[in-house]
């Protein structure tokens, strides 16, 4: 009788699992090539069980894993992270996974990270925090974020610029908290462009957002996920447009829930 692939996968997991605690790692990958080859496996088991060994692998002992049974939870390993316990899901694409899916377990107060796993190296990539506080009006996620202003100018000339760090809803943006503002003198996404000649908008969006991020972060002691700035749209001219917020970074995952665009009321 045919298996069912659910079944199949998890079968075959046991088996690398128990060869790579019985006879070693090297072995556990050594079998797994070769039953690939004698078994045609079809690239996503490939792929799913080479991602979980690679993440057993290397962090058995310094995340003290543990495979699970892998019943629907989206928990491959429970574990330790960051003095906490912890529950991994294991992947080597971030393209189908959806935040909502391990809503339902945080809310039981497990913590879930996602492991991105990297087959060219056969190394984890990065270990992601998807723990983010929930909405207490609508449910959504809390994110984070700094906006930062464009430099502007009083009626004697006297040039301004504020950032504003707010938590935002990922389902309603009425629903946010004030968390601080503060008045540097920052370079705007806009001059960024301007003086970097050469450079893909999107690197320089990249890094200016992560190098802002981890700026305002330091001075809440909090992480920040993205990064937005006013934005000009609906025309060239600063006289008849209609200003929008734009967020030009956000981390991973967060990208999947926040709106790249919206209206201006998010400010304070
Ligand atoms: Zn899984
Ligand atoms: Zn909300």
């Amino acid at each position: 009788m045919e298996k069912h692939p659910a079944e199949e996968f998890r079968n075959l997991r046991a088996k690398y699992f128990s060869i790579a605690n019985k006879h070693g790692f090297d072995k556990a990958f050594y079998i797994l090539e070769t039953d690939r080859e004698k078994n045609h496996f079809n690239p996503q088991v490939y792929t799913g069980l080479l991602s979980e060994l690679i993440f057993y692998n290397e962090g058995c002992d310094v995340m003290d894993l543990t495979p699970t049974l892998d019943c629907g939870d989206h928990c491959d390993f429970r574990g330790s992270y960051n003095n906490n316990s912890a529950r991994f899901d294991v992947t080597s694409s971030l393209t189908y996974k959806d935040l909502d899916t391990y809503s339902d377990y945080q809310k039981k107060g497990q913590k879930y990270y996602i492991a991105l796993i990297d087959h060219d190296s056969k190394k984890i990539d990065r270990i992601i925090d998807i723990n983010f506080p929930f909405c207490k009006e609508c449910g959504g996620h809390l994110i984070n974020i700094v906006l930062i202003g464009d430099t502007k100018y009083t009626n004697n000339g006297t040039p301004t610029q504020s950032q504003q760090i707010i938590e935002m809803c990922s389902q309603d943006i009425s629903h946010k908290n004030y968390i601080k503002e503060y008045e540097y003198f920052i370079p705007s996404m806009n001059n960024e462009i301007k003086n970097s000649k050469g450079f893909l908008q999107d690197e320089i969006s990249k890094k200016h957002g992560i190098n802002n991020a981890l700026f305002f972060g330091k001075l809440i002691n909090d992480k920040i996920h993205a990064c937005g700035h006013e934005k000009l749209i609906n025309s060239g001219s600063i006289d008849d447009g209609d200003w929008s917020t734009e967020l030009f970074w956000m981390s991973d995952m967060v990208d999947s829930i926040l709106p790249n665009q919206f209206d201006t009321s998010l400010w304070y």
